[in-house]
């Protein structure tokens, strides 16, 4: 079931808002997101609001570099991104939710590596 959550980096610079269905995380295991070890949800733009924090967000990018991987320049923590294959969604890291424990949740694996989805 579809829920609005609040979520933000480790040091709270970054906050963000988003309607995340739990039922629909998943791991993927191309090489960024095993490094990162996240656990992601895909949500559709109208879906997410980013409440502040713009100017302390970083942006990696990669491979083909069509996706965008922000993290918080402050603390370094992966917030959310925008997938290469489904631009027009965000990729939300469901451990900066508050109040989930993302580890507790059986997702899940994408095979990222074969279709590098998240590059
Ligand atoms: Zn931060």
């Amino acid at each position: 079931m579809e829920q609005l959550y609040t979520g933000s980096c480790h040091c709270g610079a970054v906050k963000f808002e988003a309607k995340v269905d739990l039922a629909e995380a998943f791991t993927c295991n191309c090489s960024l997101c095993s490094k990162k070890n996240a656990v992601i949800a895909r949500i559709p733009e109208d879906s997410f609001k980013l409440v502040e924090g713009e100017e302390h967000l970083g942006l990696y990018q990669w491979n083909t570099k069509r996706a965008k991987h922000y993290f918080c320049k402050n603390c370094g923590i992966y917030t959310f991104h925008r997938p290469r294959s489904a631009p027009e969604k965000y990729g939300i890291n469901i451990a900066c939710l508050d109040g989930v424990d993302a580890r507790s949740l059986d997702v899940p694996t994408l095979d990222g590596a074969a279709l590098s989805l998240e590059s």
